[in-house]
């Protein structure tokens, strides 16, 4: 089963795609994880992306497209995709929409992460990720148990270049104009589904699995 998760920056798709992997073996496939993971490694891709992901705007619709399909192609054995942060514009979407198509991939569900914009802040604000793994944490939401450190090999926490406050009121920005759209692209096929996100992880992940069993 393939699943959408759409919303703005710092609604916790990426925590949530995470628990419910692990939870019932979906692979999750986020594209800021993917992008990040080619500038680290410094890839073509990596540097064309670099500037863009700093300053909070979209990577073009062409090379993210690109990407996306090469790796579902690679892990095309899975049982079910998240695609965490993709598709962002009406752009990807359609072409999303044709890919899955041609290689036989349904789509079960697109589920919208509802969050009010002081929320967003608050919480964009305040994530940390591992330097190695990406874990993501919130400096009160979600601290680690040790202050600065990942709790899993005692790595240290970073943020995000642009977790920066400036940057990520362009990213809200930027949500509005291109990917809040996507909300009614998807309604309109009847794939939709409304999760309130403002609550803390344990009750949003109690309605994505309720939801979850509901769909499946
Ligand atoms: P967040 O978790 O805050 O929603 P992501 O990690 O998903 O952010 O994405 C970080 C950045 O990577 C985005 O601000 C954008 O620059 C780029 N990016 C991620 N996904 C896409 C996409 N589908 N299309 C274009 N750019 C993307
Ligand atoms: P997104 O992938 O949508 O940008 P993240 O999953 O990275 O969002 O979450 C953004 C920040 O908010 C992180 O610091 C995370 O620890 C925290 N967070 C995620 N979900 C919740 C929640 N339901 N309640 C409180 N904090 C949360």
């Amino acid at each position: 089963m393939n699943l959408i998760f759409l919303g703005p920056p710092g609604a916790g798709k990426g925590t949530h795609a995470k628990m419910l992997s692990e939870k019932y073996e979906f692979t999750q496939l986020a594209a800021g994880d993917i992008l990040r993971r080619n500038i680290k490694e410094g890839t073509k891709l990596g540097a064309l992306a670099k500037d863009v992901i700093a300053r909070g705007e979209l990577v073009s619709d062409d090379l993210v497209n690109d990407m996306m399909f090469e790796e579902i192609k690679v892990l095309k054995i899975a049982k079910g995709f998240i695609f965490d942060g993709y598709p962002r514009t009406i752009g990807q979407a359609e072409a999303l929409e044709k890919f899955l198509a041609k290689e036989n991939i349904p789509l079960a569900a697109v589920v919208n992460f509802d969050a009010s914009e002081a929320v967003l802040v608050d919480r964009l604000g305040g994530r940390r990720l591992c330097a190695v793994t990406g874990k993501i944490y919130h400096v009160r939401n979600m601290p680690p148990k040790k202050e600065g450190i990942c709790d899993c090999h005692g790595q240290p926490l970073v943020i995000r270049k642009d977790d920066e406050p400036a940057t990520i009121l362009n990213r809200l920005k930027v949500y509005h104009e291109s990917t809040k759209p996507l909300i009614e692209f998807y309604r309109k096929k009847g794939l939709l589904h409304d999760v309130p996100a403002d609550g803390d992880a344990a009750s949003v992940q109690k309605v994505l699995e309720k939801l979850f069993e509901k769909i499946r």
